[in-house]
């Protein structure tokens, strides 16, 4: 029986010969040195492009996980790369810290989330890399290597984005903050109003997002800032209800946009506007239980409302069958070497098909769209980017290969797909 892997939304599968869980460094080590490449190493398995795919080896680090140690007065944590974010939220709580900021899950693995750059919201919010202050990898020969933004800060910028080619991180020192509480809010908008007055919406909050209902007019904003008010009770979850109200009605009357905005318009002029404060852990995740897949390009900012309008003409007038809504959100410019927000303060713009069906003549429509307007993709989500585009999209890139070079010479964690975004021969 050969080994089989999927990602989340089943779309990427991989056949490998050896699927492994070490139960520590130095057996991931050897791992590493002895078995059959390429070596790709999975976090949670949530990324919709095929970074973990490999014939040779998927080694899981879902034994390595757990804090090592801490620093309650720097609010530093050092935490085994395997922690997935749902545990690693109750270990910081427990020791007085907090992530400054997250996605929309907490399902990854903190390596698989700092290896594709994920983020939250938040104009003067960093993605989770921002947060590095050590990282400890594995590199190409099993060796361990440890570097800090103290002794070598180029490395950490190199190394804190990589997709799981420049070794395989083991350990990583979070730079968090003390724990707080965010009052949540959440209101309904017509997206005409929130588009004439992006700017000012999406940096009046410590963090703001909002979601477009396409085939509605409307958006849902949501916007969180710091509270030292009570707790109260966080309301029920209603997306996954939502987007079975927005699937049968686009099964239903998908040839009657007109109908169909009217009805997905009185069903959201119901929804009560939200308004909650909670601790820091118990605001950002949600449960995601319809898979579908997703494409997300980071934009910059200023050129957000111009691109979603034209992402949402195209839905509208091509795509009759999308329903899910779209995300936007922003995210502050950092200096990571691969990071989509180098030195730029970002709009990311992301839409997502039903996982039921081809989500590919949506995601190739779009993406030229996303390109006009200088988007870089988001690392885990689809895009049809090579070496060739990418170079052109990140200042520091050839600095950045430079580095992976070294750290892996004899290319053990490139696989077909690595090559193809990295530009390496066979
Ligand atoms: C329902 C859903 C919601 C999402 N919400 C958001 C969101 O709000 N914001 C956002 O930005 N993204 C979001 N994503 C995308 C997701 O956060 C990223 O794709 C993330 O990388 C997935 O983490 P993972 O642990 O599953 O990593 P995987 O997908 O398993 O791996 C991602 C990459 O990291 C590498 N990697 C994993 N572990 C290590 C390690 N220890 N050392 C080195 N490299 C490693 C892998 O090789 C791979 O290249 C979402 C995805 C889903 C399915």
């Amino acid at each position: 029986m050969p080994n089989t892997w999927s990602n989340w939304s089943g779309f990427v599968k991989a056949e490998p010969r050896l699927m492994a869980s070490p139960a520590d460094a130095g057996e991931l080590g050897d791992l590493v040195r002895t078995a059959p490449g390429p070596v790709r190493v999975v976090g949670a398995g949530h990324s919709f492009t095929p970074l973990v795919k490999s014939e040779g080896t998927i080694l899981s680090l879902e034994k390595i996980e757990g804090l090592v140690s801490h620093d309650a007065e720097r609010h530093l944590a050092r935490v085994r790369a395997g922690t997935r974010l749902g545990p690693l939220m109750h270990i910081l709580q427990g020791i007085g810290q907090g992530l400054p900021n997250m996605g929309d899950i907490d399902r990854q693995a903190i390596g698989g989330a700092l290896g594709t750059a994920t983020h939250g919201s938040g104009p003067e919010l960093g993605a989770y890399h921002t947060q590095l202050e050590t990282v400890q990898i594995v590199d190409g020969h099993g060796k361990l290597r440890d570097f800090d933004r103290a002794g070598d800060q180029d490395m950490i910028h190199a190394i804190g984005v990589a997709l799981g080619a420049f070794g395989i991180l083991t350990e990583v020192t979070l730079n968090n903050i003390p724990t707080y509480r965010l009052r949540r809010r959440k209101w309904v908008l017509p997206i005409a109003a929130m588009l004439a007055d992006f700017e000012t919406m999406m940096t009046a909050h410590r963090s703001a997002e909002f979601y477009f209902i396409p085939f509605s007019g409307y958006a849902q904003f949501i916007a969180s800032d710091l509270s030292d008010a009570e707790t109260t009770e966080r309301p029920a979850e209603e997306d996954e209800a939502a987007l079975t109200t927005l699937r049968r009605l686009r099964t239903a009357l998908g040839w009657l946009p007109s109908l169909r905005g009217w009805l997905i318009r009185s069903a959201m002029a119901k929804l009560p506007a939200e308004d909650y404060v909670q601790d820091w852990l118990n605001v950002y995740a949600s449960d995601r239980q319809t898979k579908f897949n997703e494409m997300e390009y980071h934009l910059p900012f200023e050129e957000g409302p111009k691109a979603l309008a034209e992402i949402i003409e195209l839905t509208e007038k091509r795509f009759p069958k999308v329903y899910f809504p779209m995300e936007v959100r922003t995210v502050a410019a950092d200096e990571f070497w691969l990071s989509p927000f180098h030195k730029r303060l970002t709009c990311s713009i992301a839409i997502h098909h039903d996982a039921a069906s081809d989500p590919m003549p949506f995601m190739r429509a779009a993406e030229p769209i996303f390109r006009r307007y200088s988007g870089r993709p988001h690392w885990g989500k689809m895009h049809s980017l090579k070496a060739g585009d990418l170079k052109k999209l990140y200042p520091r890139w050839d600095d950045a290969m430079a580095v992976r070079r070294d750290i892996d010479p004899e290319n053990r964690f490139v696989s077909p797909y690595m090559a193809s975004l990295f530009g390496i021969d066979g």
